[in-house]
């Protein structure tokens, strides 16, 4: 069997989506949106952005990099205002690139406006074309920088009447198809606003006497700040300074596509998203699993950290010890030397490390949360048997992955999912394992508890609510 793993970097796999905060009324804005923009460094590590505003002139950095490496006590201490907005950037193949990193800033005579953006959206190329047609000059390859122009063009005066600007955002964005999340900031205001779908996660929260929104809940944790509510699918809110809020729904539909795939790998598990705490809903995807794949084992272990809470509902319901048979080093950057000779296994081996000594002579049942390429498992079947592992059991807690993303999580091309090509039995074989199980469809909604109707599975169903973008290939 033959398969195509060398397109993307061993250590690269495929990345992480974005992550984006909002906060408005809050003294050192800057230094709340760099703590929340910490707390969801998992959904980016390409680079991260903030844009402040006191009312006057906003005042941006960004840079490649860990949020830690981008913003320096003195970079902070720049950025004044009681307003930012702010950006954790992955890196989508191809498009590494410093104009892409966000907020992205409209410096316009009057109404200056940034905005952060998390998602994808299908029909980016075909906006932008047109955009272009009249005149509009793009600096970056991002389809965010279409939503800047989209909202910039957006008619000011009707009648002669000036348009409040929140109804120039729902007009901006009325042609607008695929995933967005965004943090929008004006001089005066902050804007919170999810697509019809509610592709993509964004709550609201209070923060001292202001309001901040992120990507998820664990960035409130972090800042102190009061989780409100989450932002309606469709919705645009408006914060004003005196707190005052706004809220447009003109673009709401009937259909919802939440996705499903931030509950099985993405979110952080100390967040709440959509009204779930993370951890307990992988906790029961993996008690589903047992329910579904049981097998005989002497002892339960997880795949570090990705597998940790449905390993733990897995142990739980099946009954066996839970045990720490690979060891993670949290301290693997995105590059690292490579040795002058090949090792072998070198890729997962800097990440992961069998625990021999509780392996030897039993049989296990390794649980992660998701197989993509394949190539993951395969080493770390043949790690665990030279470990000394009797039998080794793959449980995967979530459906077979067998499509690409094209609503804001970056993936490989369909033909290098295993899963969209080849069998269970024959991933199986590839990998080396005694046997493999994967969720269910049906199960991972019952885990979930939400009717599968307001979730979007295109990864593990191929159905794709809102379409693909028109000639296949990943708007950047
Ligand atoms: P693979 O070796 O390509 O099969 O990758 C499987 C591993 O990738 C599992 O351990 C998952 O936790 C992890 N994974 C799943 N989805 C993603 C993603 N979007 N970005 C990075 N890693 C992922």
């Amino acid at each position: 069997m033959s398969l195509q793993t060398d397109k993307f970097p061993e250590t690269d796999k495929f990345q992480e989506e974005c992550a984006v905060v909002g906060l408005i009324n809050v003294p050192e804005a800057a230094n709340y949106c760099y703590l929340s923009l910490y707390a969801l460094q998992h959904r980016g590590q390409e680079g991260a952005g903030i844009v402040t505003s006191d009312g006057g002139a906003m005042i941006a950095h960004r840079e490649m990099g860990l949020v830690a490496d981008v913003f320096s006590v003195d970079v902070l201490a720049r950025l004044t205002g009681d307003k930012a907005i702010g950006h954790n950037r992955y890196a989508t193949f191809g498009s590494k690139d410093w104009a892409n990193l966000q907020p992205f800033v409209a410096n316009l005579e009057a109404n200056s406006f940034s905005v952060a953006h998390n998602g994808n959206l299908i029909n980016a190329a075909e906006l932008k074309a047109k955009l272009q047609d009249e005149g509009s000059i793009f600096t970056s390859t991002s389809d965010t920088e279409v939503l800047l122009h989209l909202i910039a063009k957006s008619p000011k005066l009707v009648n002669s009447t000036t348009v409040p600007f929140i109804e120039r955002i729902a007009t901006a964005l009325k042609p607008v198809k695929g995933a967005y999340s965004l943090a929008v900031m004006s001089h005066d205001n902050l804007y919170a606003i999810r697509d019809p779908y509610g592709i993509r996660p964004l709550s609201l929260g209070k923060l001292g006497d202001g309001y901040i929104v992120a990507s998820e809940t664990c960035a409130f944790d972090l800042v102190g700040a009061t989780f409100i509510r989450d932002i309606e699918p469709g919705e645009i809110l408006e914060i004003s300074r005196d707190g005052s809020m706004k809220s447009n729904k003109t673009l709401q539909g009937k259909e919802k596509a939440f996705c499903v795939f931030e509950y099985v790998y993405f979110s952080r598990p100390d967040s709440i998203i959509q009204g779930r705490n993370v951890y307990s809903v992988r906790k029961n995807l993996g008690a589903q699993l047992a329910i579904e794949k049981p097998v005989e084992a002497d002892l339960v272990i997880p795949v570090p950290d990705s597998g940790v809470p449905s390993a733990i509902g897995f142990a739980s319901q099946i009954g066996l010890p839970l045990e720490i048979g690979l060891i993670r080093n949290h301290y693997v950057g995105r590059t690292f030397i490579e040795p002058k000779q090949s090792i072998r296994d070198f890729g997962v081996k800097v990440k992961l490390n069998a625990n021999s000594e509780i392996l030897v002579g039993k049989r296990i049942i390794v649980v992660d949360d998701s197989v993509v390429r394949g190539t993951t498992c395969k080493k770390l079947v043949a790690m665990l048997r030279a470990a000394g592992a009797k039998e080794v059991h793959f449980r995967i807690a979530s459906p077979p992955t067998v499509n690409s993303c094209y609503y804001g999580i970056d993936t490989p091309s369909q033909e290098e999912l295993i899963a969209a090509t080849h069998s269970e039995e024959e991933i199986k074989n590839y990998i080396g394992a005694d046997s493999l199980g994967y969720l269910s469809m049906e199960g991972m909604y019952k885990a979930v508890g939400e009717a599968r109707e307001k979730h979007c599975d295109a990864c593990f169903s191929s159905i794709y609510k809102l379409g693909v973008p028109e000639d296949l290939s990943k708007a950047t």
